[in-house]
């Protein structure tokens, strides 16, 4: 295994150095928060861009005041670690950055204990669901955790046990991925993706209420969907029954990007093709992502460009 270069505790060091007590309190309670960002190749220029790192950071500042964990610097300040590590391990692919905060008191108790760690990973990452064939997915039977359990918009470690318990079951009955319904019997989302569903033309997704991750792909859809294609979206409860009905599904994430839904349990869904919407869809969000489009060029941050260029200027 490479011994990729990580961010720990406020130096850059080999994966291997990177050491745990075994009493770590996240290790046995899941008290941390996560973040997954994506850093996208460009093959025409060689640039490597972060996408949306920034808004990425400002969302788990948020969220880790719910497990009264203190972030080691401004969310800019880590977009800027964040393009330093893909440097200093001299990716040049598609790359997944996993920053990690967490609560690290090496004691037995069950409260949130002061002391805090922090980390960040990256790794090189191609498709993590099929973006292509067309997804067949399953409504699980583990429901949604509730806002008022665990906070499933905090991206907290410990909620992850309710997806990989969907995701685990949806792969053992032979299906592609999971559709969580929340406590009220309503959809919520996949595993570790948003959703939407297409009917007659527009976009509807379940609302923040409905027990979701406020997704940032869910918000780039939203966005390119509505400037780029005159496509509105409609953010409200969503019945179950509403999946069988649908002209189209996708599901959206920071490491799924844009992936269609062909069926649902074993429902055909519109065509039983990705459907006209999705795929225009995908094509929008990934020139977006390649910086191709102009009016999102904020959303990039080229890492080997002028982001290598500030950081020489700064430890000049
Ligand atoms: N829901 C859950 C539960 C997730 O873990 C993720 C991945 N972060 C998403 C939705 C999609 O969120 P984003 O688009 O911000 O990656």
């Amino acid at each position: 295994m490479t011994d990729n270069v990580v961010y720990w505790n406020g130096a850059f060091l080999p994966d291997s150095q990177a050491r745990l007590p075994l009493l770590t309190h996240a290790l046995h309670y899941g008290t941390g928060v996560f973040e997954g960002i994506r850093a996208y190749h460009d093959e025409r220029t060689g640039e490597v861009l972060l996408f949306r790192a920034l808004d990425h950071f400002r969302r788990m500042a948020h969220n880790v005041t719910l497990l009264n964990i203190d972030l080691p610097h401004p969310p800019e300040a880590l977009v800027g670690i964040a393009a330093d590590l893909i440097r200093r391990n001299d990716f040049r692919t598609d790359v997944y950055v996993r920053p990690l905060a967490f609560k690290s008191g090496a004691r037995i108790g069950v409260t949130l204990p002061a002391e805090d760690s922090f980390a960040m990973i990256a790794v090189p990452l191609g498709d993590y669901l099929d973006t292509r064939k067309g997804l067949h997915c399953g409504v699980s039977s583990w429901r949604r955790v509730q806002d008022n359990a665990i906070p499933g918009r905090g991206k907290i470690c410990g909620a992850y046990v309710n997806s990989a318990l969907a995701a685990q079951e949806a792969r053992d009955r032979g299906f592609d991925e999971a559709i969580m319904l929340n406590e009220a019997g309503h959809v919520a989302e996949g595993s570790a993706m948003n959703l939407f569903l297409v009917r007659d033309g527009r976009l509807v997704t379940p609302d923040v209420a409905s027990g979701i991750l406020e997704g940032i792909t869910r918000d780039s859809v939203m966005t390119l969907s509505c400037d780029a294609m005159g496509v509105h979206t409609s953010e409200r409860v969503v019945e179950r029954t509403e999946l069988y009905v649908a002209d189209e599904i996708f599901l959206c994430g920071t490491a799924a990007q844009i992936a269609p839904v062909t069926r649902v349990d074993g429902r055909i869904v519109g065509t039983g093709k990705p459907g006209p919407i999705t795929l225009e869809l995908q094509e929008q969000y990934g020139r977006a992502v390649r910086r191709r489009l102009p009016r999102y060029v904020s959303w990039t941050e080229p890492v080997y460009g002028p982001a290598a260029e500030r950081a020489t200027l700064a430890t000049a």
